[in-house]
């Protein structure tokens, strides 16, 4: 690579690189240090550098991985989404209210949650649960009504998900409470069961009905609606509620249509279909002499992951205020048309709310990859194959490498089939493969200055590309990169004013083969590698060269990776797989001049960890310690080594399941 490019890389290459103001605009940003920095308030008025802070947690021994969790960017999303909606009652003149609630289920923190209560106060935001401990959390959480002034505008408490005798129960309980708890209506023993228990409870039932759409979600939750659903009532179904509903004189309990076609619609025109479809069934529900008033439209405003603006299934092609704008118009119309009142409208916006607020800050432990390692020219002792492959290495050009590539490739083969006969010896087969990775490394060298890479070289690159292993297992962290392959963005949070030189993947701490991330945005397709700095001491591209001989032992200079918008799904739905436990937390809030960290939750212990699998760390020290007396006895072990084996496994108990790293 050649010097001065690398010192012409500017930040304007990493933002478009890693396509930051895209994806980012207005949280996230690159200074003019090359770091990236955050404006939590979602403005330029006060900004925080991440890498700084990153260091100073460091100082105070809170080590990566972590996640830094910004509540300010949490307010900030709480505000813009109702404002998004008053905006567009004004603009269509709609007579009615917007009065959202958020799903617990997104990410249940209790902070988190805590923080979604006092933010969204002015707005009368509510809770969505779709279980019992979640309804748990909200009846505890969900703020005592005596702080809002009128009767009719408290937060709702929605009850969504499938609910026995004991759910309804404490949901109709709650209106008690002075809590505005909405039963929905999953499946039609429900509603039996609630106007059972309503009439034994003498509590007036506040009821709500799923619908099945026919109108299909786009993306991985396609299947989230239509008739082979999981949740909700056909249209027949819906029908058989009415009757009974009458039959029980209890239509006036009916209040709230809800549906929800997916998480992270990619299209507007899917949620436009689904709210005309909707808003159908809610008026034909009024013409039925429910009582109805709330209209429900569920989740699935999308987060522009790969900050494309398009509908592909990491992105979304309209943002907030279309949102907004398209539900309060396409109700107004149909409801106008047909002279029913306006509903109050409701959404359960939850990815859109929690994703931002979230950083998972990991560092790199050390890389690999297939570079050849000593290229020497064969001797005359070696076999004739090594002098072959050497031929191609030595004549590969512009004119025939492709030809070239397949011809190495051959000889490669070939060797193997000749080591697995005992025809070659370990030394030449290495020879071999060392000369096929020069090979591989100048044709790759070639091609990318090619306008058009030839199809049978498109993976070249990629095994090429270098094993980045991360102190991360992704299975705790980010479990949607291997469950259903989601893109999130990912960038070093420093040295971004440096020409990234190395194309990597990530491998994590696990022992899974699948515990790896090679799939990253790019704009409407998927990339197979990320570009990344280089960590090698002896590498003439990274300003940390120095004269140092290639060690694998040495340390590597610090580099520590990002990656955002994860504040959604990811932490709850981790899991221990190797043991991997949960990482350092914590909330960091602006204040006039600096930042004060609000919270810190330590990661896991291995103790923790181990006793939530029914591990007992009493008996494992005891096991231990009769074991190493008896090694003792036979004269197996020397005290010192001992003493060096019962302090490590002390400390590794009450220490972090992931890497230590100074
Ligand atoms: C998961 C879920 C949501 C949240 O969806 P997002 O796409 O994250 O906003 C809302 N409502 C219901 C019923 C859900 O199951």
């Amino acid at each position: 690579m050649d010097g001065t490019m690398t010192n012409s890389w500017t930040i304007e290459d990493s933002k478009k690189l890693y396509r930051i103001q895209d994806w980012g605009t207005p949280y996230f940003s690159i200074n003019d240090k090359g770091n990236i920095v955050v404006f939590p308030q979602g403005d330029s008025q006060v900004s925080l550098d991440l890498f700084d802070l990153v260091k100073s947690l460091e100082k105070r021994n809170i080590k990566p991985p972590l996640i830094i969790r910004f509540p300010e960017i949490l307010s900030d999303r709480i505000n813009r989404l109702n404002k998004c909606f008053e905006t567009a009652i004004k603009r269509y003149g709609y007579q009615g209210t917007y009065q959202g609630v958020y799903p617990i289920k997104c990410n249940p923190h209790r902070h988190l949650v805590e923080n979604v209560v006092q933010f969204g106060q002015p707005y009368n935001f509510g809770l969505e649960v779709g279980s019992k401990p979640e309804l748990m959390i909200a009846l505890a959480v969900l703020d005592n009504p005596k702080t809002y002034q009128k009767e009719d505008s408290k937060p709702l408490l929605i009850c969504n998900g499938y609910k026995d005798q004991e759910y309804i129960e404490t949901a109709l309980l709650a209106q008690c409470l002075g809590k505005q708890s909405v039963i929905v209506i999953e499946q039609l023993s429900e509603l039996s069961l609630a106007l059972e228990i309503s009439k034994r409870l003498e509590i007036f039932p506040v009821l709500g009905i799923r619908a099945k759409l026919n109108t299909k979600g786009c993306g991985h939750w396609e299947n989230s609606t239509g008739e082979r659903a999981k949740f909700g009532l056909t249209i027949p179904q819906i029908m058989e509620a009415i009757n009974l509903l009458k039959k029980e004189n209890r239509l006036s309990c009916l209040q709230l249509l809800h549906f929800h076609i997916g998480s992270q619609i990619s299209s507007i025109t899917t949620i436009k279909d689904a709210i005309r479809e909707a808003t159908q069934i809610y008026i034909q529900l009024v013409k039925l002499g429910a009582s109805m008033g709330y209209l429900d439209v569920g989740g699935g405003l999308g987060v522009d992951y790969d900050g494309s603006k398009t509908n592909s299934p990491a992105s979304k092609n309209y943002n907030m205020q279309n949102y907004a704008n398209d539900i309060v118009a396409e109700v107004k119309e149909v409801c106008e048309g047909e002279n029913i009142a306006m509903p109050v409208l409701i959404s359960e916006s939850g990815r859109s709310i929690a994703s931002h607020q979230s950083i998972l800050i990991f560092d790199v432990l050390s890389t690999s990859n297939c570079a050849t390692i000593n290229l020497k020219s064969p001797c005359q002792d070696d076999q004739l194959i090594v002098h072959d492959i050497w031929e191609i290495y030595q004549s590969i050009s512009i004119d025939n490498y492709q030809e070239s590539y397949h011809d190495a490739i051959q000889f490669k083969e070939e060797a193997i089939s000749l080591f697995n006969l005992g025809h070659l010896s370990l030394l030449e087969r290495a020879k071999i493969e060392n000369i096929y990775w020069a090979c591989c490394s100048n044709i790759l060298e070639i091609i990318q200055h090619q306008n058009e890479i030839p199809e049978d070289l498109e993976d070249l690159e990629k095994s090429l590309s270098s094993v980045y292993h991360i102190n991360l297992s992704i299975f705790q962290s980010a479990p949607d990169t291997w469950a259903i392959k989601q893109l999130f963005p990912i960038l070093p949070i420093h040295r971004l004013n440096e020409k990234p030189t190395k194309k990597a993947i990530l491998a994590d701490l696990t022992c899974d083969s699948d515990g790896k991330i090679d799939h990253f945005i790019d704009f409407r397709k998927v990339k197979n590698f990320l570009e990344l700095h280089s960590l090698e001491t002896n590498d003439p591209d990274s300003t940390f060269s120095n004269s140092h001989s290639l060690n694998s032992l040495a340390k590597l200079p610090k580099y520590y990776i990002g990656m955002f918008l994860v504040g959604a799904y990811q932490e709850v739905m981790g899991n221990l797989h190797n043991l991997f436990g949960d990482t350092n937390l914590v909330h960091i809030i602006m204040t006039s001049n600096s930042y004060h960290i609000e919270q810190f939750i330590k990661g896991d212990t291995m103790i923790e960890v181990l006793q939530s699998l029914d591990y007992n760390a009493h008996e494992l020290l005891e096991q231990i310690r009769l074991c190493s007396e008896k090694a003792l006895q036979d004269k197996k072990i020397t005290f010192a080594q001992l003493q060096l084996l019962r302090q490590n496994y002390e400390q590794s108990l009450s220490g972090y399941t992931y890497h230590a790293v100074d």
